[in-house]
């Protein structure tokens, strides 16, 4: 069919469709408030069946932590060094913010480009709106039902792992390092990465498979932080209020007044930062204002935190008796500080990308992935496409065709790495 980059896509897409659709029907919810890792045990059930499905494939150690995070090995094979190892990591939790429970996919076959209506709650999916959805006519588009999330981010990435390591256990002709395989719980919670044992995994580098659209390399994220500011009133009947009463939840409005609104995430795009209220909570006698902080530059990023700090000092300063407490936290760093040593991992993933026929997209993330912590913690670790789109809601949708591209360009990563361990070598895939 015309519509695959390449006739190794089109091989693997039967066995990458049956996989998906098997992943995204078990409820892998995260959810925020977690005891316990993973915060939902659904996530159990889906990594249960990944170890028995790699055990299945032929390989013998893999495992399931008392964490959640499943493991497993693919030995070096076709002559390539059993000594270079890298690594191949996906999610297998879904976000909080839409509906994650009874998705039912749906395949709609070579898809006309034009709008799609989903069977429940009206949900429509129009091209005018969807970027990239209406230049993906002749496609297989996978959709829920309208009322869920679909969960390609990021079953999309862990199924395309998966066939690409089913391919390559029955291929052991082709040349491949040593590739260790690791499926993390709670990235949509920011956890992803907090139990990660990058030295039991032993890689010289990793890619996260959880990127959007076709073609893209990030080595790029924000770096960000989280703020909370408490601001505290003087409580008293409103009857006897006057000149006492000092009202924390007003004063906690002006702050969020007084911020520069073309800082904003809604106002802000490329390679620009923003401050992020998500919740402002309280009463007369106590108030709080959540907010994320985001930039690719950490001196910007500083900037924003101290004007945040700053313009709330002020608002209190001018309101006796109330008083302010303000406590911002490091979330996660910027990854390409941790990745510029390390050219090689990046080159080798524009390579495979080249060699499926397509050309490398390397905008820079305006988020996090599991890679940006990882990164920071020794184990460089940029963000390869998935196929899908629309996280998070319940639009969210992924090509066929585009899902098998990026399990290709896996399979041909490996011959890259496999290739660069040959003194004198070069890669041909
Ligand atoms: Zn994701």
């Amino acid at each position: 069919m015309a519509s695959y980059t390449s006739p190794l896509a089109e091989s693997l897409a039967e066995d990458l469709l049956q996989r998906f659709d098997r992943y995204v029907r078990i409820d892998t919810q995260a959810a925020r408030e977690r005891t316990g890792c993973p915060s939902t045990p659904g996530q159990l059930v889906l990594a249960a069946l990944l170890a028995a499905e790699l055990l299945e494939i032929g390989l013998a150690d893999a495992a399931v932590d008392d964490n959640g995070y499943v493991t497993a090995t693919l030995s070096a094979s076709g002559g390539g060094d059993p000594r270079t190892v890298i690594g191949l990591i996906s999610h297998m939790d879904t976000s909080p913010d839409a509906p994650g429970a009874g998705v039912v996919p749906i395949v709609h076959r070579d898809y006309g480009g034009g709008v799609i209506e989903l069977p429940r709650e009206g949900t429509v999916l129009d091209p005018s709106t969807e970027p990239h959805l209406g230049s993906r006519a002749g496609h297989d588009i996978v959709t829920s039902s309208g009322d869920t999330l679909l969960g390609a981010d990021d079953k999309a990435g862990v199924a395309e792992i998966m066939t690409a390591v089913a391919h390559l256990q029955a291929h052991p002709e082709l040349a491949r390092p040593t590739i260790r395989i690791c499926f993390t719980p709670d990235e949509e919670i920011g956890e992803g990465a907090t139990l990660f044992d990058v030295a039991a995994f032993g890689a010289r580098c990793a890619y996260t498979i959880d990127g959007s659209s076709l073609g893209e390399i990030q080595d790029e994220t924000f770096s960000a932080l989280g703020a909370t500011i408490t601001v505290t009133g003087v409580e008293v009947h409103p009857g006897l209020a006057t000149g006492i009463l000092v009202n924390a939840a007003r004063v906690a409005a002006e702050i969020v007044a007084a911020l520069p609104a073309d800082l904003t995430p809604e106002t802000t795009s490329g390679r620009d930062g923003f401050i992020h209220v998500y919740e402002i909570a309280g009463e007369a006698g106590s108030a709080r204002i959540r907010a994320i902080l985001r930039d690719f530059d950490d001196e910007l990023l500083a900037g924003h935190a101290s004007l945040l700090r700053s313009v709330a000092e002020e608002v209190v300063a001018r309101t006796p008796g109330s008083s302010l407490t303000v406590d911002v936290v490091e979330q996660y760093p910027n990854m390409r500080a941790h990745l510029e040593p390390f050219p090689e991992v990046v080159e080798h993933a524009i390579q495979a990308i080249r060699s499926e026929g397509l050309e490398p997209l390397r905008e820079p993330i305006r988020g996090g992935t599991d890679g940006s912590q990882l990164s920071a913690k020794g184990l460089p670790t940029p963000n390869i496409f998935t196929g899908g789109h629309a996280y998070h809601s319940v639009r969210e949708w992924a090509s066929l065709q585009d899902m098998a591209a990026a399990a290709a360009v896996i399979v041909r990563l490996s011959a890259a790495w496999a290739a660069s361990g040959q003194p004198g070598a070069t890669a041909s895939i």
